[in-house]
């Protein structure tokens, strides 16, 4: 078991497999964004295997599959199927902007993922353009294909940005609804230059909420490895909507998470720099037990809490080079 010196249990890891993407949102990846790695630098499957082989023998049960975009990495399926095979790993989960998704629904259920998080922050063609630099077409196909693959649950998540999208909530329900997808809303994070340059836009997700009670009852609902947000159902619909508000009301007193950057880099946590390079240690040819004691020791430093409200301009990194 991997306990943190705050008691704090890490079961669920986050795994980068790219810091590339096909989209540009604003608030994650800038245009002017263009230090990637290099493919010398990437945990290559093999590595990936191995590594979450060790996190799973000490007690990790839950991968996500994030990046960047995981659709754009060539080997995501390979990865996904070694992932799904090793003792100890009870759920496979999968965060994609859904552009390549329409494509590879079926075949990513076939390889062992199973619940998926989608971002969809606007139904509006040039508001999405606006916000990704691309299009939302393929988006909507993609989410109509996962539905029919038989992914469940399947969460949208929506970045809330004062006047940018923060219009289109009821919309956003609306469309969720008639889908039977759990939409869940975020807050904005200071994280890299992007994260930063929405801050202006940033909106606390209370208001969000009490909009939202003014149309419809809202009862508090329970999920299933619900993480940090906050979830309630809407009126007696199946519907859950869940608020997520990092900046507003940490929830870092029940983290449960570590993240592995696509280079092996372990993050102990989202909004500080504390890491452990694991890739030296895979390339010199330590042995697993080498490899588990470090990521323990790595692991009995987690930090308590970020500091968004205390450092902003903390965090260089672009949110892709983590995957959130
Ligand atoms: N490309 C995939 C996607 O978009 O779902 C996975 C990686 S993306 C970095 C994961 C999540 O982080 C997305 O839901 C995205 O909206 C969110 N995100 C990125 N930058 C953010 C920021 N500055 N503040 C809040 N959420 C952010
Ligand atoms: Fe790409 Fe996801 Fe970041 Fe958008 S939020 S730029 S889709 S990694």
């Amino acid at each position: 078991m991997l306990k943190d010196s705050f008691n704090r249990e890490i079961q669920y890891l986050r795994l980068s497999v790219t810091d590339r993407c096909d989209f540009r949102c604003f608030y994650c990846l800038p245009r002017s964004h263009r230090e990637f790695e290099t493919p010398e630098e990437w945990l290559t499957s093999e590595e990936i295997e191995r590594l979450i082989g060790q996190f799973a023998s000490l007690g990790v049960k839950h991968v996500r599959l994030t990046g960047g975009e995981p659709l754009v990495r060539k080997e995501l399926h390979d990865i996904a199927n070694r992932i799904a095979a090793l003792p100890g790993i009870e759920e496979l989960s999968l965060s994609t902007n859904a552009s390549r998704l329409a494509q590879y629904s079926d075949s990513l259920h076939e390889a062992g993922v199973r619940r998926l998080n989608i971002s969809l922050d606007s139904l509006d063609e040039e508001r999405f353009k606006q916000i990704t630099g691309s299009k939302l077409q393929p988006v909507l196909q993609g989410i109509d294909a996962a539905l029919a693959s038989g992914f469940h649950p399947i969460k949208v998540n929506m970045v809330i940005m004062r006047g940018i999208n923060d219009h289109e909530v009821e919309k956003m329900v609306e469309y969720c609804l008639d889908r039977g997808l759990t939409l869940r809303f975020i807050e904005t994070m200071p994280v890299g230059e992007g994260g930063r340059s929405a801050s202006e836009h940033y909106l606390p997700l209370s208001e969000i909420e009490a909009r939202l009670r003014e149309r419809y009852s809202l009862k508090p609902a329970a999920m299933r490895g619900s993480g940090p947000a906050n979830y309630f159902q809407i009126d007696d619909s199946g519907l859950v909507i869940g608020f997520i508000t990092p900046q507003s009301q940490h929830f870092c007193d029940t983290c449960n998470r570590v993240r592995l950057s696509v280079t092996g880099d372990l993050h102990l946590c989202l909004g500080q720099e504390d890491r452990l390079a694991l890739r030296p240690m895979l390339r010199s040819g330590a042995s697993d037990e080498e490899i588990r004691q470090a990521i323990r020791d790595a692991i009995a430093r987690k930090p308590e809490r970020h500091h968004f409200d205390e450092a902003p301009e903390a965090i260089l990194r672009p949110m892709s080079a983590l995957g959130g």
